[in-house]
């Protein structure tokens, strides 16, 4: 049974998805996520993805299967938070103004021939999916495990194809004639009237809510005034009756800055949330035109994930290295990112034991609880201590 359900994004249908529902079930602007159209030049990039993961799999010898491409939905882009979503087990989401992103599109599609459903027939899949709901392993990631190394492979790998292929996108280019600035005006009326709207209700609310705490404050502040004058009537030492008047006479001063310089520091965050949804926009525009661009340079996404990866690999030989001298360093590097690479399309975990083995016992856990959201410097310091390891293997 499909169901027309209401959602902001796609990670709240992900959430909110009954379990007896798969996202096939729910339907978009009245069609399920299957059925989604599709314009010629999404089905050329898709095609194009395809031929060029499938020969990166030939490469490294192992089979492909067949991909559906009712697989991917590209969706309208008020639905998302970023260019392309891979769900667990079934379908990628893209930004519709992610189309022209074959970097994207190659990503996801390499999500999807390390899927564990890839070993199935397309008439089966469904069946298998039902069966394992939420549990599909892709690549070396199953629920949350090793999903900070399998980003990492996943677009190590998608880059590498991209800029073994600089001429796919010169032919690709042509096709989306006209896309960029419709993409654009479409963003910027989402903005103007969804996004924007949004952002200023929600200040509004807040806007509402330190009123009343700086109402409460001043309270707070009168009440303390009151009972100062109270103290000072009752008051029979000199002394100490000039020094409460004093103090009462310097709170009267405060308060009244106190408030204001709080009010003030407020209401100028308050503002600037306007102007940071306003620059997020600008970015995201700017990242539609770079899509349409086709430049491989705009690859950026997981650089740390892709990083970790590069250093895993160099680890890896090097250790092979300390236990065969007769093996070449670069030559090794090679051969570990291709059994790397085979090892996560054919999910064999088994493989990430070398990583203890040149990083040290624990590290592969380490690795795997790594969070995803660390700072800069906190990514620097992780690399740096990962170099400072494979100096002493
Ligand atoms: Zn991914």
């Amino acid at each position: 049974m499909k169901e027309n359900l209401e959602f902001k994004n796609t990670r709240e249908m992900y959430e909110n998805m009954p379990p007896d529902k798969r996202p096939n079930d729910i339907l978009i602007e009245g069609k399920s996520i299957f059925e989604q159209p599709k314009t010629p030049a999404q089905i050329e990039v898709i095609k194009t993805a395809f031929r060029l993961v499938t020969n990166r799999l030939k490469k490294l010898r192992i089979e492909n299967k067949p991909f559906d491409d009712k697989r991917i939905a590209f969706l309208p882009q008020r639905f998302f938070m970023n260019s392309g979503e891979y769900h667990d087990g079934d379908f990628f989401a893209v930004d519709e103004s992610s189309e022209a992103n074959l970097g994207t599109i190659v990503h996801e599609l390499i999500h999807a021939q390390s899927s564990e459903w890839r070993n199935y027939d397309e008439s089966e899949v469904e069946e298998y999916l039902n069966e394992n709901n939420k549990s599909v392993k892709s690549g070396f990631h199953r629920h949350t495990n090793f999903k900070t190394i399998n980003e990492g492979i996943t677009e190590k790998i998608a880059r590498e194809i991209i800029n073994e292929n600089p001429d796919e996108y010169e032919r690709l280019k042509p096709l989306f004639a006209g896309r960029m600035e419709e993409m654009i005006e479409k963003r910027q009326k989402e903005f103007q009237e969804n996004i924007l709207p949004r952002k200023i209700k929600e200040i509004e609310e807040d806007v509402e809510i330190e009123k009343q705490h700086i109402k409460e404050l001043q309270e707070r502040d009168a009440k303390q005034i009151i009972e100062l004058n109270n103290e000072i009537e009752k008051e029979e030492n000199e002394e100490i009756k000039r020094r409460l008047i004093e103090f009462r006479d310097q709170q009267l001063e405060r308060n009244p800055e106190n408030i204001k310089y709080y009010s003030d520091v407020i209401l100028r965050n308050i503002e600037s949330r306007v102007d940071t949804a306003k620059e997020i926009n600008e970015l995201k525009i700017k990242g539609i035109q770079d899509d349409y661009s086709f430049s491989p340079q705009n690859m950026t996404s997981y650089d740390f994930n892709v990083e970790i990866v590069g250093t895993l690999i160099e680890g890896i030989a090097k250790k092979n290295k300390r236990n065969n001298e007769s093996l070449k360093l670069d030559s090794g590097k090679e051969k570990v990112w291709e059994d790397l690479q085979k090892a996560y399309f054919t999910g064999n975990t088994m493989y990430l034991r070398e990583v203890d083995e040149a990083f040290g016992k624990g590290f592969l856990r380490q690795l795997d609880q790594l969070h995803q959201l660390l700072s800069e410097k906190e990514q620097k310091d992780f690399i740096k201590e990962m170099k400072n390891k494979i100096g002493s293997i």
